[in-house]
């Protein structure tokens, strides 16, 4: 079984599709080695195992709205996709979706999965409560009340539990309009980072590093949001866009202001074509938002070395929030991602000097994409990493859910015998 780009195969000896929790439990109980995959949309090896792999696909798969709390319960196995259409029938939405539809809600909260806007949480904000397996087969529901559990918990790499089912907070549906604009002058951007980036409920740059414009900005904004046909010197694009400059924006969601729901809006690309390029890898580092003019810079300045490997760079923003290894702990965020040409060995090359110039700016790496494990000091980026890892610890002594990227981050289980 490999992930989606395709980039990597899982090394289970086994995989299973359990048709309950109760049958769940009992193979989590049996195994030596567990981790439960979603969307397999991860670039790294954060959700491999040498045991037994489980999809949760074959569970029931529940989308209970809950009128009078505001919010969802739905199954481990559900798609933000399948999701986000049941919501919008009932006329409420979540606060913002990742840049595609297709990823599982449990797979893309474990690893804090984003999408942009300086006051919007990434997706694990909206969660309220949790539903896990333990290793030992039993079932714990830990909520908001639970505080430190629940916190480690939410964005937890499948370290602490295969989530079966999550509440999610929902709010009234709303409408959204979607522009490109073009040619962003990178001096402008740099002198007016905070206010290009507050300009929309959700603001994307797209950029190659090299010239003295950065290509496109995405503007996701509110019905109630003016609409913006130019920006610090970036003027609005005639015809619809793709990130990439070769690609149809046939894939892509609706643009030049035309009003749709937020489902339809939110990511930038649409649920029934191949997301992004599709033939790619990605890497993202996440770092305060007040160091972003410093951080974009000290990148610019590599951008000989990254032209040949990247197809584009992303820019986006996060708001602040509380769960221990969100790369948004405590900190109002920018994301800089990288979307590569499928040539591992040389990304890989790459990626300690591009860590280098990142690292003095706190820079945090997505769990789900490609960074370099042993280039990171966890104890500093995270504040409560040694929680983490002693709930990891008294949680899963024996290592069950772990794996070698795991246990190169967490360190090894002292019980696991290796
Ligand atoms: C084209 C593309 C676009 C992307 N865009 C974005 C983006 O806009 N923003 C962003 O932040 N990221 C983005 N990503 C990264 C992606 O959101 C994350 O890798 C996310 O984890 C994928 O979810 P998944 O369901 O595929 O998880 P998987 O890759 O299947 O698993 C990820 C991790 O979660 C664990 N896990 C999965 N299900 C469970 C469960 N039920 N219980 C416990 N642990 C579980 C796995 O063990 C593993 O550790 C993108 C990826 C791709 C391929």
């Amino acid at each position: 079984m490999k992930n989606w780009a395709g980039n990597l195969e899982y090394s289970s000896a086994r995989v299973e599709r359990p048709e309950s929790v109760a049958e769940l439990a009992q193979i989590v109980e049996r195994a030596a080695r567990v981790k439960a995959l979603g969307s397999r949309h991860s670039f790294n090896r954060v959700g491999d195992t040498d045991g037994v792999h489980v999809l949760l696909d074959a569970l029931p798969q529940h989308i209970a709205l809950n009128a009078d709390r505001n919010t969802v319960r739905v199954s481990g196995g559900v798609s933000y996709g399948a999701l986000c259409r049941t919501l919008e029938q009932s006329g409420v939405a979540i606060h913002n979706l990742a840049s595609l539809p297709h990823i599982s809600v449990a797979g893309a909260v474990q690893t804090g999965t984003h999408g942009s806007g300086v006051d919007n949480p990434s997706l694990a904000g909206a969660v309220q409560s949790i539903d896990l397996v333990r290793p030992s087969g039993e079932t714990v529901t830990l909520s908001r009340e639970d505080g430190d559990e629940f916190l480690a918990s939410v964005v937890g790499l499948g370290a602490l539990g295969i989530v079966t089912g999550l509440e999610l907070a929902v709010q009234p549906s709303f409408e959204m309009r979607q522009r490109v604009l073009e040619d962003l002058p990178w001096e402008r951007a740099l002198a007016a980072f905070p206010e290009i980036m507050s300009s929309a409920y959700s603001v994307s740059l797209f950029t190659n590093y090299a010239g003295d414009t950065i290509s496109q900005v995405w503007l996701k904004a509110l019905g109630s949001e003016p609409p913006l046909t130019d920006l610090f010197g970036a003027t609005a694009a005639l015809r619809p866009r793709h990130p990439l400059p070769d690609m149809s924006a046939e894939n892509c969601t609706i643009q030049l202001d035309e009003p749709g729901q937020w489902l339809d809006r939110l990511p930038h690309f649409r649920h029934e074509f191949t997301p992004s390029k599709g033939e790619e890898l990605q890497s993202e580092f996440i770092l305060p938002l007040e160091h972003a003019p410093d951080a974009l810079q000290a990148v610019r300045s590599l951008a000989n070395k990254l032209a040949p490997l990247l197809f584009v760079s992303e820019i986006r923003t996060g708001a602040a929030d509380e769960f221990w290894l969100s790369p948004f702990y405590k900190q109002q965020s920018v994301a800089l991602h990288f979307t590569w040409k499928p040539l591992q060995a040389e990304v890989e090359a790459l990626l300690p000097e591009l860590e280098d110039l990142l690292r003095p700016f706190g820079a945090r790496p997505h769990w789900g994409k490609l960074f370099s494990p042993g280039g990171h000091d966890w104890e500093t980026l995270y504040p409560r990493f040694a929680g983490f890892r002693s709930l990891a610890s008294s949680h899963d002594p024996e290592g069950k859910f772990r794996n070698a990227l795991l246990d190169s981050i967490l360190g090894v289980p002292a019980a696991s015998g290796r």
